[in-house]
């Protein structure tokens, strides 16, 4: 049976990473014997565009009865300040998706390339050997919260606030897929939250503990608050394996974590709906670059793609469960960064085409 794929360019430099990393897949699904029916749809400030409206209620149809969704990256200056009716999902077409998919489980991997290590901040030794998953909560919290707005109180004047809920439940599944992860990988798992602070965060802490020791003893938890974590990232970031946290910390902790990386443009993502048991998922996911659109070098044809196309290997990886082919594109993307291969994000001058034929050429050397 093939995998159904929706494939949503999006704006900016979005389409242009898409269409690299779908060149990608085909090669790769066909070296495995894996068929992809494919479609493509606008997403956001292009659906806009053409239908007054940031994302068609066809697409979100199309979207739950896809296996896997490829996005590349919404937004830019022009719709940015545009308000329709509704709350946060509605202001955005690919929060939509995410809020109608309800994809939780966002997992923002950023490891040290060795081509790259003195393109980052660290010194090699520190910095070599890191690998992390950030799990971010995305459903949830101050950042989906209906409970927000603006108001005047009479003692105090104006006030903002957004709550920072979250439910037992909404803890429970998201500390599953996390623990699921982190078996995956290298067995370690640390869950952040401020529970010294925030009263949620004392029941964060209580549920991943218990789903912890109850369902998952083999794996290795610890707790952290976040503060420490994000300076014990700065300070030795080869040490973490999986990091749990909510939407806001995970938010914050990824773009961190990508300073390992070398460049924004290198990290992939996958946003999953439920618990991948026997090593994938059913639910339709989200696979997304974690770059935005940057609408500074959109048309230029010097994207850096391999944020994209490592989300292709998460795709293949969660939800086609092709696990060995998705690791051989890890391997080739290094392959191709070791022989030389740089976009300008990465001090090269390498287009995005060459980027991408570089890593389709190690790819099939593999
Ligand atoms: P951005 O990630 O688009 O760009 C930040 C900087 O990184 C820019 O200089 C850009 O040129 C560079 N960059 C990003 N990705 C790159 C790549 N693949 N190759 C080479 N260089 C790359 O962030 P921003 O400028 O803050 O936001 C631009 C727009 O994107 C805004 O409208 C924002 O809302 C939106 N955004 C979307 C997403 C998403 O779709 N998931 C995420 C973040 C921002």
């Amino acid at each position: 049976m093939a995998l159904k794929l929706l494939a949503l360019g999006g704006d900016g430099i979005g389409p242009e990473v898409v269409e690299a990393s779908l060149q990608v897949l085909e090669v790769a699904s066909k070296s495995v014997g894996l068929g992809i029916d494919l479609s493509e749809d606008l997403l956001h400030g292009a659906c806009f565009e053409k239908f007054g409206r940031f994302i068609r209620a066809e697409t979100l149809d199309k979207a739950r009865h896809s296996d896997a969704l490829l996005v590349g990256a919404t937004g830019g200056p022009r719709w940015d300040h545009i308000v329709v009716d509704g709350g946060p999902e509605e202001q955005d077409g690919l929060m939509k998706l995410r809020h109608e998919l309800q994809v939780f489980a966002c997992l923002r991997h950023a490891r040290a390339h060795e081509a790259l290590l003195a393109r980052t901040a660290f010194k090699p030794e520190v910095i070599r050997g890191a690998d992390v998953m950030v799990m971010r909560e995305l459903c949830g919290g101050a950042m989906f919260t209906q409970t927000r707005g603006i108001d005047e109180t009479a003692d105090r004047g104006r006030r903002g606030y957004d709550l920072n809920e979250y439910t037992e439940a909404e803890i429970e599944r998201f500390a599953r897929v996390g623990f699921e992860v982190a078996r995956r990988r290298r067995g370690r798992l640390l869950s952040v939250d401020k529970s010294n602070v925030f009263v949620a965060g004392k029941l964060w802490r209580e549920v991943v503990g218990r789903v912890g020791r109850s369902e998952f003893a083999d794996v290795d938890l610890t707790h952290f608050y976040t503060d420490n974590a994000a300076y014990q990232l700065c300070c030795r970031p080869a040490d973490f394996d999986v990091i749990l946290a909510d939407n806001l910390f995970g938010d914050l902790l990824s773009d961190q974590s990508g300073a390992i990386a070398g460049s924004l443009g290198m990290l992939p993502s996958a946003c999953l709906a439920e618990l991948p048991v026997g090593g994938r998922t059913e639910k339709p996911a989200i696979y997304e670059p974690v770059h935005g659109s940057a609408p500074d070098i959109a048309g230029l044809g010097i994207a850096n793609p391999i944020g994209t196309i490592l989300s292709v290997a998460m795709l293949l990886d969660y939800s086609a469960g092709e696990v060995v082919c998705a690791r051989k594109i890890d391997a080739a993307v290094d392959a191709a960064l070791n022989e030389g291969f740089a976009t300008r994000d990465l001090g090269g001058t390498h287009s995005t085409k060459q980027m991408t034929d570089a890593v389709i050429r190690q790819f099939r050397a593999l």
